[in-house]
């Protein structure tokens, strides 16, 4: 049995990734953690607060991914202004998630960050 990180949709062992949400799945039965979230969706009301900003002219690109980790990890979040992304640049895009995550999506995605650096390539160029 494998699942996708996001929605919790459980698939065969044969299939790579959720048609969906173009996730690579993980195998095994989805955690608790994560069909808990599914069954308590972002409500439009809950307060959301920025765990990062992102910004320069991948800022959406970094903020989707930052996203995607996020929700692989069970935490919904945001990225505001989503829609209309890809007519006008965008320089400064906020990862938002809802108060009662923030603690924890702030250390995840301080993991993600130190995780997918990479010092020094600019200055070998
Ligand atoms: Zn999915």
């Amino acid at each position: 049995m494998a699942y996708c990180p996001r929605c919790a949709t459980e698939y065969e062992d044969s299939a790579r990734e959720c048609i969906d949400c173009h996730l690579p799945l993980r195998p095994g039965p989805p955690p608790a953690s994560l069909l808990e979230r599914k069954r308590r969706p972002l409500r439009s009301d809950v307060k959301l607060v920025p765990v990062h900003v992102f910004s320069g002219g991948t800022a959406v690109m970094q903020a989707e991914l930052a996203r995607d980790w996020l929700e692989s990890e069970g935490i919904p979040c945001v990225l505001p202004g989503e829609a209309s992304v890809g007519m006008l640049p965008v320089l400064d895009v906020p990862v938002l998630v809802c108060e009662e995550d923030a603690d924890e999506a702030t250390r995840i995605i301080k993991e993600y960050l130190e995780a997918n650096a990479t010092p020094g390539e600019d200055e070998t160029a």
